[in-house]
């Protein structure tokens, strides 16, 4: 498996007129050749590939990583390279993205004949396709978020502050077999709900509140990413009507999926619905993005995108409403693009639900 992703890569570094390439980003590495720890280089050649770690990964990196040489670096990762010779001239890429100044001065100090090209997203980009060892990570993770949802929902009662559902969440997670969080889970109630990406706070929840839960867990390393809006005790009718509206957004935007379609036009038909509601300028801000071993990654769903789908992404939709000082909502669901348009892998309901 890690083989196939490396000779997606390899045809790309090949395209860019490179040597070799340079990864730095662990979630890279953790991609291409399995290793999960904290500290690592991985060199891809032509026809080898190099992964660079330090002794507390002797263990872990012999049991995990696939498809690349192994070295154990005595000093730093980097002067590995020069002192086992691996690079001596040519044209090698690194990760613009990822490779901090101190350490790109580095390189240049070691390794002084080579040319150092950045690159941005080479390894993303082979990561936007989803094999199948990916999808059944991410429709676990899909399942353990949703597990987690069905289990806090009684724990929403009047009086209950956001912190502790969030606490709630990260526990359920862990219980019920993540890793952890994917990113840190926000509960957002009454007004606060108007602001997107609330974190939690001390606010006590009241009868009448629209409460805002965007969570997910991660599974091998795979990003979940979840949100459902319920109501405490009653929801006002309007309320109702925008929930109705997002809704009724997300559901056009899922239905008009399609491998080969421009990301910004999806954005469209979601944007459109809700200016068709009269919400249209309380949805600040894009429709959805890629996930996989990060929470945010391409395609992006937003209205200037350069991005087209296509089969293989797993994508979230996530129109909202924010209304100043009154309340948010937000309806988010994972999918996968098909080769005829999409399929659910979230099926928690989107009935408002009225605790
Ligand atoms: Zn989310
Ligand atoms: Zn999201």
């Amino acid at each position: 498996m890690s083989q196939t992703r490396l000779s997606r890569l390899r045809i790309l570094i090949r395209e860019r007129n490179l040597d070799a390439l340079l990864v730095t980003s662990l979630p890279n590495i953790r991609y291409l050749t399995g290793f999960a720890g904290s500290n690592a280089l991985l060199l891809v050649l032509p026809r080898t590939a190099v992964f660079i770690t330090d002794q507390r990964y002797r263990q872990q990196s012999r049991e995990q990583v696939r498809g690349a040489r192994r070295i154990i670096a005595k000093a730093s990762l980097l002067e590995a390279l020069k002192e086992h010779r691996l690079l001596r001239r040519g044209r090698v890429g690194f990760e613009a993205e990822h490779l901090p100044y101190a350490s790109y001065r580095a390189l240049r100090r070691l390794l002084p004949a080579v040319t150092l090209r950045p690159q941005h997203g080479l390894v993303e980009h082979v990561a936007l396709r989803k094999d199948a060892t990916e999808l059944a990570l991410l429709e676990l993770a899909v399942r353990v978020t949703e597990q987690t949802f069905v289990q806090v929902l009684p724990k929403l009662r009047v009086g209950v502050r956001e912190l502790d559902i969030a606490a709630e969440i990260t526990y359920l997670h862990r219980r019920l077999g993540a890793e952890g969080d994917a990113f840190e889970p926000i509960v957002a109630s009454g007004e606060r709900g108007s602001l997107p990406h609330a974190r939690p706070s001390v606010r006590k929840f009241r009868s009448g509140d629209m409460v805002t839960l965007d969570f997910g867990c991660t599974v091998g390393g795979y990003c979940a990413d979840l949100t459902r809006t319920v109501a405490i005790g009653r929801a006002s009718r309007r309320a109702r009507q925008a929930y109705q509206a997002v809704r009724d957004a997300q559901e056009a935007a899922i239905a008009a999926m399609r491998p080969g379609m421009p990301a910004k036009e999806l954005d469209l038909v979601a944007r459109s619905q809700l200016a068709r509601a009269g919400l249209g300028r309380y949805f600040s801000h894009s429709l959805g993005h890629g996930i996989g071993l990060r929470i945010h990654e391409g395609p992006r769903l937003a209205p200037r995108s350069r991005d087209f789908l296509e089969t293989g992404n797993v994508v979230t939709i996530e129109p909202g409403v924010y209304l100043p000082g009154e309340f948010g909502i937000r309806i988010e669901d994972d999918l996968l693009v098909t080769e005829d348009g999409c399929r659910l892998l979230t099926s928690v309901p989107k009935e408002l639900l009225v605790l």
